[in-house]
């Protein structure tokens, strides 16, 4: 699968994944050092893990159902549509898109239908309204989206929610920590067709322990739950993440330093007069013209690693440049600018 992680040099910068750059809070590896042998041998209790990330969503009892990782709950969602109609059906998505999605609909033998990029990656939501049929059975969107740290405008969740009643509307906020906005609260009660996916993968550096979480109204989430296998997230994963939620102040220094390393690389694109998008993520996509492949190689023979999106729908040219650390930023930006000035001579 194209999503599987690139080889590379243990030692190389990894600002190609969105990975948090730092790793995860100390107190993470405090809790994973206490398990004791008794943990790693009693199947786990989801009970407690499943209210501190109730409590962390602010949402009720039963609104939760922890996943392991954000692409479990993708998966889920298509599954138990698939499941429920037993007929041909597609998933839904504007372009560009992160690439599960597509892999989401193989695994549950559904189609896809996806909607072309507008001009400056507006989004199409008249484009997504025709496309909606009787045949729709899961919409995801990515707030803000990946790869362009764009956001989904306001009014559209609910627009695109009313219009594909018979569908699962998969809001992937996997950026959500870094956005600070989220589909969370009322609406998943008035939209029942609506699931918020979270990951703790990006913001919280989990990602190599799996921990993301789905969020709906629980009746919503029944089918979900019904195939989920039953013991889905390990105990590290569980210790893990209680850890992670009860250290705020490591994710607000984390949100801040991603906050400065996006105004740096937005500066070096002023500087270098390169298209970039104000990105509401720990990423942001620049379009640095058609030797994009040949940068993203030769920043990589200097272990430092961004990802290249050039081939991606609305993308030619672009690659996508994670904002963590901001000296990790830096790293990147001064070694883009030395090639960046010799393409100028
Ligand atoms: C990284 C990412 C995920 C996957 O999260 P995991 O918890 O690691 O599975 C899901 N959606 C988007 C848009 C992502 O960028």
């Amino acid at each position: 699968m194209s999503y599987l992680r690139p080889p590379s040099s243990p030692d190389s910068l990894r600002l190609h994944l969105n990975e948090n750059t730092a790793g995860c809070s100390p107190a993470v590896l405090a809790a994973i050092h206490a398990i004791a042998r008794e943990d790693t041998a009693f199947y786990p209790d989801y009970g407690p893990i499943t209210a501190a990330v109730e409590r962390w969503l602010a949402v009720p009892a039963g609104w939760v159902l922890p996943t392991n990782g954000l692409d479990e709950g993708l998966h889920l969602a298509a599954q138990a549509r698939a499941l429920q109609t037993r007929q041909p059906g597609h998933v839904l998505f504007p372009e560009p898109a992160f690439e599960m999605y597509a892999a989401c609909a193989d695994a549950s033998g559904l189609g896809v239908v996806r909607i072309a990029p507008e001009p400056g990656f507006r989004f199409p939501l008249d484009a997504m309204l025709a496309a909606i049929s009787p045949d729709t059975r899961v919409i995801y969107l990515t707030d803000p989206n990946n790869p362009t740290g764009l956001g989904v405008p306001r009014g559209a969740l609910e627009q695109i929610g009313s219009a594909a009643p018979g569908a699962t509307v998969l809001v992937d906020e996997a950026y959500a920590d870094f956005s600070g906005r989220t589909a969370i609260g009322p609406m998943l009660d008035r939209h029942r067709n609506l699931i918020v996916g979270r990951t703790f993968a990006k913001a919280h550096g989990l990602a190599a322990l799996r921990a993301g979480a789905l969020v709906a109204h629980p009746d919503t989430l029944a089918p979900l739950r019904r195939i989920q296998p039953p013991f889905s997230l390990n105990v590290c994963a569980i210790r893990a993440l209680d850890a992670a939620l009860g250290d705020r102040t490591y994710l607000d220094w984390y949100v801040a330093q991603s906050v400065e390393s996006r105004r740096i690389v937005y500066d070096l694109c002023a500087r270098h007069r390169l298209t970039c998008w104000p990105s509401e993520a720990n990423f942001v996509l620049v379009r640095v013209g058609d030797d994009a492949p040949a940068i993203v190689a030769a920043l990589a023979t200097r272990g430092i690693l961004i990802r290249d999106r050039s081939s991606a729908p609305g993308c030619a040219g672009c690659v996508r440049i994670t904002a963590g650390v901001v000296e990790h930023t830096r790293r990147c930006l001064d070694a883009l600018e030395d090639l960046l000035a010799t393409r100028a001579r």
